[in-house]
């Protein structure tokens, strides 16, 4: 079973729309299917695996504005998307994620973490795995060998804002995702960056590539059900 991820970002604006968006993916599927819609939606949609698209380090306290593991819990949210590029760009640290992971990891909710900010197209496979590898190492500090989801998600390949909208070779995501594998043996490989109805086939052919994490196509149902669809075969 391969595990698709739609990442809503900050979309969409109104509580009506995220549940009309929501309901119209279907709830079953040969694969797993997880909805990471806007943080203050998730108590009001409805599907059987819900995600954050981030979280705080500390459970409770005074810290404005930030949301905890245990509120995310209370919501029967299952996944978290931890490092994703945009938020790096804005300033999150190897640190800050490396305390993410390991306090969801606590509260029993599956971490997702994203890898390839910093990477550039042209770079070689060899600069490539070196950050990947750093970014990896220092986000499992103290977690131990625990099976981990690891979005290889190259920035310069997602598709709006930090990136070109240009999708990774399938070649090279596979490739990615052997390297991350042979060394950390029990991770779950997804592939993100401008996934889409027609590409999806080629990441999906590769039996290394876990799954999907999908952005903007995540917000039109009828392609994504598509792209959930390519990695059922
Ligand atoms: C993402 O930012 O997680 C992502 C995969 O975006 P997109 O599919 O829009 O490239």
């Amino acid at each position: 079973m391969k595990l698709i991820i739609a990442n809503w970002k900050l979309n969409p604006s109104t509580l009506k729309e995220a549940q009309e968006l929501a309901s119209s993916v279907p709830k079953k599927s040969k694969n797993k299917v997880v909805l990471c819609p806007p943080t203050i939606f998730l108590s009001q949609i409805k599907y059987p695996f819900l995600g954050a698209q981030d979280c705080f380090w500390e459970e409770k306290g005074p810290y404005t504005g930030q949301t905890s593991v245990l509120q995310l819990r209370s919501l029967g949210v299952k996944y978290c998307l931890i490092g994703h590029s945009e938020n790096r760009a804005l300033g999150e640290t190897d640190k800050q994620i490396n305390a993410k992971i390991r306090v969801l990891i606590r509260h029993k909710i599956e971490p997702v973490l994203c890898v390839g900010f910093g990477t550039k197209k042209n770079d070689s496979l060899s600069v490539i795995k070196k950050i990947l590898l750093s970014q990896i190492k220092k986000a499992m500090g103290g977690i131990g060998k625990r099976r981990l989801v690891i979005a290889y998600e190259p920035v310069w390949a997602i598709s709006r804002g930090l990136g070109t909208g240009r999708p990774a070779d399938p070649a090279h995501a596979a490739e990615i995702a052997g390297f991350i594998r042979s060394k950390i043996a029990n991770a779950a490989v997804l592939y993100g960056g401008s996934l889409d109805a027609k590409n999806a086939r080629g990441f999906a052919a590769r039996k290394i590539i876990a799954g999907g994490l999908v952005g903007g196509v995540s917000l039109r149902p009828a392609e994504f059900l598509k792209i959930v669809e390519a990695f059922n075969n």
